[in-house]
């Protein structure tokens, strides 16, 4: 019955989330991404989750996930809600795999990476290192079938329709579109060591924690399609986007553990400050206080305000 003190909340109140994944202490290019969703989901009134993605446990460093929530509190980023772990949520993964396979859209791949690079090679397609290979479609069946979701030294790959183009709105690029067939062919649900991939538990994981806005650095703009799809299979609903400009080194390589990041530091309130400083300054804001005796509460404050304006100069 409908209680007038406690209405439901409406299916749009804004949740949002940051999702790092414990490969590493936050640096520079991580602390944008903590703050922007940070700030977006203060600016709208909304609870802001934070969810550890170690699902791919052997790239994962012990200890990283509480270094990550020490220094997100040093910068006085404080989730809404539980934290909650990938890895202890392969259960909910799985279930999702059932029922794109019992809906005929998997299929069995024991393709290794040489073999693929082979069959590229021979339709003379070269993948740059770094570079995810398009799967040539080896292994795809012309007649999918439901299937014993084995775990023996097979991938499960998601099979694509033919001409599948993806659009979708984000907030900074505008209208986006892939073609999911000539950017990553039939991609990799479950990887062929038995682990879940990153593309189904992050979708799966934003539509049970009802995250209706995702804002995260722009390189995971080119996995967005690929979420869309899966959303659409699920029967989930679409969050809205907004991928953040990259923290960028020297050499205009993107911050990351491979390229010696070095962690923020957050040793103390003025060093926690003036490293959120410079992550504001990264995303645009403009105007901010720049008093040495400030808290981190009231430069948070202020930087929620200015959020607002950011977002309209971008527009
Ligand atoms: N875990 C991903 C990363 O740290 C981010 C996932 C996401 O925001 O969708 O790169």
């Amino acid at each position: 019955m409908y209680d007038p003190k406690n209405p439901p909340s409406p299916a749009s109140a804004y949740r949002g989330r940051f999702a790092p994944s414990p490969t590493g202490p936050l640096h520079a290019g991580s602390l944008v991404a903590a703050l922007g969703s940070w700030l977006d989901a203060k600016k709208n009134g909304g609870k802001w989750l934070l969810r550890i993605e170690d699902i791919d446990g052997p790239r994962c460093i012990p200890g990283a996930d509480l270094d990550i929530m020490r220094q997100l509190l040093a910068c006085g980023l404080q989730w809404d809600e539980e934290v909650t772990w990938q890895s202890e949520r392969q259960d909910r993964y799985k279930t999702a795999l059932e029922v794109l396979n019992q809906h005929k859209h998997l299929y069995s791949c024991a393709c290794s990476r040489q073999t693929i690079a082979n069959a590229l090679a021979v339709q003379g397609i070269e993948t740059p290192r770094n570079q995810e290979m398009i799967y040539p479609g080896t292994c795809h069946p012309t007649q999918i079938q439901i299937n014993a979701l084995t775990t023996e030294k097979v991938a499960w790959r998601l099979a694509l329709p033919k001409d599948l183009i993806i659009e979708f709105e984000d907030k900074r690029l505008g209208t986006q579109k892939q073609n999911l067939n000539q950017a990553v062919g039939d991609f990799v649900l479950r990887r062929n060591d038995g682990l879940f991939t990153y593309q189904l538990a992050v979708v799966v994981d934003d539509a049970e924690q009802n995250i209706t806005h995702i804002v995260r650095g722009e390189d995971l703009l080119s996995n967005t399609a690929r979420q869309i799809y899966l959303q659409t299979l699920l029967g989930y609903n679409r969050p809205h986007y907004l991928h953040l400009a990259l923290v960028l080194d020297q050499d205009g390589e993107k911050l990351s553990k491979q390229t010696l990041a070095t962690q923020i530091n957050t040793q103390d309130s003025k060093s926690a400050l003036v490293e959120l400083q410079k992550a504001a300054s990264h995303l645009g804001l403009r105007g901010l206080p720049s008093r040495k005796d400030l808290s981190i509460a009231e430069w948070l404050l202020a930087a929620t305000h200015a959020w607002g304006n950011q977002r309209i100069e971008e527009k």
